[in-house]
């Protein structure tokens, strides 16, 4: 910025850094107070953004998005309040909340007539959640007071969640897996892929589903993103799992994905987040 470039010239550019650093950490300050605050008084809301079916665009399920509007400081991304409580037990309250708000959701928005496929859930967990030997427990409670079908919910983990293996993240998996919970691996492509662990966890049968970051998605209908998206379809489809693109606003993006044979889109061309409400409503008319 401006300020700092005229501190910098005029030999002040120590100065200039500590001043930036000094308003980013003040801000992660009061936003960590602020968040916790949040979490502790029940303010966190939960958006569901619908995941469309490429075959027939239909909508085959809604990812839960976290959200927050801080009194004073307006509406903040959850990329900026998850990042200041991902190390700390917050997290785990943000995601319970996050998953009962889910949950009673996705009851609710079930198509009434049996011959339309039910509309799944699904909710993401940050890294360190999964090393939290209780979290199997709590989903699983959650699941059965709330009464949603086990195989309704699918749990977005990332790349670095379950890149290393770890005897609780593995037990995890298997306990969850085996009540009928699925798996996304959430980011793909942008991350440290550790293909081996990826093979590892496919292979006993613990994921569902790849979503392709919006990053790679984005500069469809490039030749070199083409490429590259084609490749991932047909990895993803011979490990026999099914593929997500994330991130998709225009039709270009759009028709290059249904030529590649994706199954599932998500995106802002066809919807953004919204309130549990309106996701029903999309489903039932009401
Ligand atoms: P994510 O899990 O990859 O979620 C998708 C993000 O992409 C969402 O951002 C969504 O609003 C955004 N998005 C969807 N379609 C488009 C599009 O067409 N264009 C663009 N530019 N963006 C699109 P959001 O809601 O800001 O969330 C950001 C990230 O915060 C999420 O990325 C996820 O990593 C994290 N997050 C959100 N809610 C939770 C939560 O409850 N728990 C945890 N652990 N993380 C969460
Ligand atoms: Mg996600
Ligand atoms: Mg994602
Ligand atoms: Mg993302």
């Amino acid at each position: 910025d401006s300020a700092s470039h005229v501190a910098k010239r005029s030999g002040g550019g120590s100065y200039s850094f500590y001043s930036a650093d000094h308003d980013r950490s003040a801000r992660r300050l009061s936003l960590s107070t602020r968040i916790r605050h949040a979490i502790e008084s029940g303010d966190i809301t939960t958006e569901f953004q619908p995941v469309v079916r490429l075959q027939d665009r239909s909508i085959a399920g809604f990812e839960a998005l976290a959200r927050w509007t801080d009194p004073i400081l307006g509406k903040v991304c959850p990329s900026e309040f998850i990042a200041l409580i991902e190390a700390s037990p917050l997290i785990d309250d943000l995601f319970d909340a996050v998953l009962h708000q889910a949950l009673s959701a996705a009851l609710a928005w079930q198509p009434e007539s049996d011959d339309r496929p039910p509309v799944w859930v699904s909710v993401n967990l940050s890294a360190r959640q999964l090393r939290n030997p209780e979290l199997p427990g709590l989903i699983l409670r959650a699941v059965s007071e709330v009464g949603l079908p086990t195989d309704l919910l699918t749990l977005e983990l990332t790349e670095t969640a379950i890149l290393e293996p770890d005897p609780t993240t593995d037990r995890a998996l298997h306990v969850l897996r085996d009540a009928g919970i699925g798996f996304h691996v959430d980011d793909f492509g942008v991350g440290y892929s550790n293909l081996a662990r990826l093979g590892e966890l496919i292979a006993k049968g613990l994921l569902r589903s790849v979503k392709i970051d919006r990053r790679l998605v984005q500069p469809l209908p490039d030749d070199g993103a083409h490429a590259l998206l084609n490749a991932l379809r047909s990895m993803t489809h011979a490990l026999g799992l099914d593929v997500i693109a994330e991130g998709v606003e225009t039709e270009a993006q759009l028709d290059a994905l249904t030529g590649l044979g994706y199954d599932y889109v998500q995106g802002w061309l066809f919807h953004r987040s919204m309130p549990a409400h309106d996701a029903r409503k999309l489903i039932i008319g009401r």
